[in-house]
């Protein structure tokens, strides 16, 4: 049976991350990454946007040229599932049935894109965009002339993938469930902002609207909604979120119930078990006390650190600021901090300018800023979401006064 003193389950950002930071902190034993993909460490964020798009080729979005990890003497085991963890013997059992034994334990498997659970939601021409694979198929269906595309879901992936899909020429139609978009993590200004975005440019964004089901035989044809009008269409891109990956972990006794509950330090209740990333839950400084999972890259990265270091013998509690980003056309949207719970929002700029800001204040603190095309308002907005800035709505919105004289 093969042993590692770190076995990583997980190849993705945080997976990746962890692997690299052992050694720049100097770790000498060895580390297997295992991953369920088959590619060497890739990023994600260009899925939905560049690579999608056909702007960057798959070398171009590796997290490090592939001789990199042999470099490094990180292993990686590729297109294998851990399927089973057996804390007390300090062993994982893979698809294949292997075994491997491992000292130290970390979990970076990310989470599973939610799947459709309507009548046709298993016909083919229905996308996910989580992987390679995913996009791999979906950009298939570009070339074979697919120009009719529904996609549900309007968060940050669903828009990500609009906005490409109009690029490429297609026919959009955008479903939301809910009133508006960016529900779960932006404030009204941002998503009337977007919607109105996404209607210029030739989106059709119908919110408050339930699918029903997917229509056709072994290929999608069209999506139905509740009202029964049906949305024809050549294929339909899901973006609904993800499902924590965490079964293997939960079986095996860890604590969680959104994922997996981790310390200051990223542990799980399983003695030598750390859990990093979008399946990681944890009480997050920024959050207001609330125990939450964060899925971002900067998440997955911090983590990934702090496991390290802690593997490391330098200990130190995860503290780091949330900061997020996403490009929709010609928009680059960049959030610091975490709107939870906020009772006010400020509007810094005009959104007719396409450069503007939104903050987020609780209890007169500047909790959260969202940038868009305006990197000034989300660094020095970051700095004060950083230092717990008390400042006036009056002077926020004042364009005439520069943020950093408000520190
Ligand atoms: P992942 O990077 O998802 O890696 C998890 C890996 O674990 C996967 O490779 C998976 O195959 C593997 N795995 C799962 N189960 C098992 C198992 N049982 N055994 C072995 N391997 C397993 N974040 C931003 O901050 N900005 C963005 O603009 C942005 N855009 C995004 C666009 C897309 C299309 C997607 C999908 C995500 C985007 N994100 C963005 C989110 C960001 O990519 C994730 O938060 C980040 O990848 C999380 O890292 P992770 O290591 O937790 O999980």
């Amino acid at each position: 049976m093969k042993n590692y003193d770190v076995v990583i389950v997980g190849g993705g950002h945080g997976g990746a991350q962890v692997a690299i930071a052992l050694r720049q902190n100097g770790f000498e034993g060895s580390i297997e990454i295992i991953g369920r993909d088959p590619n060497p460490p890739y990023e994600r964020p260009p899925l939905s946007k560049e690579y999608l798009a056909g702007d960057k080729t798959f070398d171009r979005i590796l997290i490090r040229p592939e001789q990199f990890w042999a470099d490094k003497g990180i292993g990686l085991t590729l297109g294998e599932t851990v399927t089973k963890i057996e804390p007390d013997l300090k062993e994982i059992v893979l698809g294949s049935g292997e075994r491997i034994g491992y000292e130290r334990l970390i979990w970076s498997a990310g989470g599973d894109a939610r799947r459709l659970s309507c009548p046709g939601a298993q016909l083919e021409g229905v996308h996910a965009v989580r992987d390679r694979r995913d996009v791999t198929q979906l950009m298939a269906d570009l070339e074979a002339g697919a120009t009719k595309f529904v996609v549900i879901g309007g968060g940050y992936i669903g828009l990500e993938a609009a906005a490409v899909l109009r690029k490429l020429g297609c026919d959009v139609t955008l479903v939301e469930s809910l009133d508006r978009l960016l529900s779960r993590v932006a404030g009204e200004d941002l998503s009337t902002f977007f919607a109105d975005e996404h209607r210029r440019q030739g989106v059709d964004v119908r919110l408050g609207c339930q699918v029903e089901r997917l229509e056709g035989d072994t290929r999608v044809t069209g999506v139905t909604l509740a009202d029964g009008e049906t949305i024809p269409c050549d294929a339909v891109v899901a973006g609904i979120g993800i499902v924590p990956s965490v079964g293997p972990l939960i079986a095996a006794g860890a604590a969680g119930a959104n994922g997996v509950d981790v310390s200051d330090t990223c542990h799980t209740s399983l003695e030598k078990v750390y859990a990093i990333g979008d399946c990681a839950a944890h009480a997050n400084p920024y959050a207001n006390g609330a125990v939450i999972r964060l899925e971002s890259v900067q998440n997955a990265n911090d983590m990934a650190n702090t496991v390290a270091k802690a593997i490391c013998g330098d200990p130190q509690p995860y503290d780091a600021m949330p900061w997020f980003w996403s490009n929709q056309y010609d928009l680059k949207l960049q959030t610091a901090g975490l709107s939870i719970d906020h009772d006010t929002t400020v509007l810094r700029g005009d959104p007719a300018n396409r450069s503007f800001s939104v903050f987020y204040l609780r209890d007169g603190v500047v909790i959260a800023v969202d940038a868009v095309n305006s990197v000034k308002d989300y660094v020095q907005g970051g700095k004060l979401v950083k230092a717990r800035a008390e400042v006036s709505p009056e002077l926020l919105m004042d364009t005439d006064v520069q943020l950093k004289e408000l520190l």
